[in-house]
């Protein structure tokens, strides 16, 4: 852990004490972790998320993902969306291998998860693992916080993404 971001964390311990559920809002959630003494993993007893406490809050994650981490440049695949068409049809023709081989987990999730099923992707990104299981037969949409790449997913692969939580 770098010291600016110790530093932070231990500012927002003092400043933020909220330990609700970031996600339904429940007050009762229990420590059930730690790392590095400051930066708790907290669970909650009605929807049973676990998360990252201190928590940031839903501005400043809205101003994280959406500035400096959406606007990256470089020619990482992993990082960057493709620049060409061309090279994204490359992309899709091989199911998105080069930016991540999840052939296996993917084996394990169709072994449980009949065709056909509803598939939310929370946290979608750019959408390939959408596409993906879409492709796969199943009734996948995906939920990003970072506008930016769920534009991308609507217009280049023609996915039904979006940056709306209170749509999903
Ligand atoms: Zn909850």
């Amino acid at each position: 852990m770098n010291y600016a971001y110790g530093l932070k964390v231990m500012l927002q311990r003092t400043t933020l004490p909220d330990k609700s559920c970031p996600f339904c809002g429940n007050g009762n959630t229990a420590t059930i972790g730690s790392k590095f003494g400051v930066v708790l993993l907290r669970r909650c007893s009605v929807c049973g998320l676990m998360f990252r406490w201190p928590k940031d809050s839903v501005s400043a994650n809205q101003m994280y993902y959406n500035g400096r981490f959406s606007q990256v440049h470089c020619d990482d695949i992993r990082l960057m969306p493709p620049k060409t068409g061309q090279r994204l049809e490359e992309l899709k023709s091989a199911d998105f291998l080069q930016v991540k081989d999840i052939r296996r987990p993917l084996e394990i999730f169709q072994a449980y998860v009949g065709e056909g099923s509803k598939v939310l992707d929370f946290g979608c990104s750019w959408g390939y693992l959408t596409w993906r299981l879409r492709k796969l037969g199943y009734n996948a949409v995906g939920y990003d916080i970072d506008a930016n790449r769920v534009a991308f997913g609507v217009e280049k692969l023609g996915i039904p993404l979006t940056a709306d939580r209170q749509a999903v």
